[in-house]
């Protein structure tokens, strides 16, 4: 399927656009799309296949430093994070080479994006911040900047500095907002409540970059009502981007031990796939799915262990979809 729309868009292509809930009923559908999945608005945005790059900045997080608390969220493998410090430019000019030979191995593209992803990287001084984002933009395979980060680490020179970088590239900040209900933000230890996120949301209107929000469905004590309020604010909300992702546990957090003792319970994979396919329907058509399962590297999961069988939950869901004739959008209203 992939393969077939690399192609130069025609007249008639129905993915020159974003999807509308009448292009879902009838083009997209058609073609086997049920959803928005990133790697098409990549492809519309830079004219064909984009490949993010992960990328160590050297960062901390102000939630395991005790800034904010010690320990960081239940779900994070923090130990590795560093404190503060510089990263040579030589040091991420390697990332970025060692990054495009690795995917190269797999796939042709020449474009890729620069993703500053393990702990809080807007969490430094604006200079630090400065220098990573110019050092990645001087390889020209480098066609823009992902940023992810904390609802409560974007003060407004840090939001100015994005702004600045995306009057001349493509950049997308990356919030992790995880859930809408304050209980949940406490029980995973993240430092902040709801209202940080709301007030985020808001500061970050009107700025040239996009906006991806990061959530996680399965969390202990979500009803299926709850996991539906915060998919209607996310709606509300409207960032360029969501990433779905269900709870999992990987080695040397307390999520872990708390699996361990039987506190807690993962989805199995059944539950989650009629939980995505809610989630999409109440989500704007034109929002942007970035990813709808966990990430785990295979060596450091623990449970769920169908989270690694990505192509069967992508075919389940596609499943799912055509089963109950809906799409992302279908029960949205605005
Ligand atoms: S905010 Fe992010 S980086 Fe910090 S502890 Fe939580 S998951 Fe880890």
């Amino acid at each position: 399927m992939e393969s077939s729309i690399f192609q130069p868009h025609s007249q008639d292509d129905p993915f020159k656009t974003p999807p509308t809930r009448e292009s879902f009923r009838v083009d997209w559908k058609n073609l086997g799309y049920r959803y928005y999945p990133l790697y098409l608005h990549l492809k519309h945005r830079f004219g064909g296949r984009v490949q993010k790059i992960s990328l160590d900045g050297g960062f901390t997080c102000p939630n395991v430093d005790g800034t904010v608390t010690k320990g960081g969220c239940t779900f994070c493998d923090n130990r590795a994070f560093s404190p503060s410090r510089r990263v040579k430019r030589e040091v991420i000019q390697l990332q970025i080479q060692r990054g495009i030979e690795r995917l190269q191995r797999r796939y042709e593209n020449e474009m890729f994006l620069a993703y500053y992803q393990p702990a809080t990287n807007t969490y430094g001084p604006l200079e630090k911040l400065r220098t990573l984002w110019e050092t990645a933009l001087e390889d020209p395979r480098v066609v823009g900047l992902v940023i992810g980060t904390r609802p409560d680490c974007i003060p407004d020179e840090v939001l100015d500095l994005i702004d600045e970088f995306a009057a001349r590239t493509y950049v997308s900040l990356e919030l992790g907002v995880q859930t809408i209900h304050n209980a949940s933000l406490e029980w995973m230890n993240r430092g902040h409540l709801n209202d940080v996120s709301d007030q985020a949301m808001q500061r970050v209107q009107g700025r040239r970059f996009e906006i991806g929000l990061h959530i996680i469905l399965g969390l202990p004590g979500e009803s299926h009502a709850m996991m539906m309020e915060t998919a209607t604010q996310v709606a509300r909300w409207n960032p360029h981007s969501v990433k779905l992702h269900n709870l999992y546990a990987v080695h040397r957090t307390k999520l872990a031990d708390q699996l361990a003792a039987g506190e807690v319970r993962m989805l199995e994979m059944e539950e989650y796939i009629e939980l995505v396919a809610d989630f999409l329907e109440q989500l704007p058509p034109s929002m942007v799915i970035e990813r709808i399962i966990g990430d785990a590297p295979p060596k450091n999961l623990i449970a769920p262990q169908w989270c690694l069988r990505k192509g069967d939950v992508q075919k389940a869901l596609r499943e799912t979809l055509e089963r109950r004739q809906s799409f992302q959008g279908s029960k949205y209203s605005n």
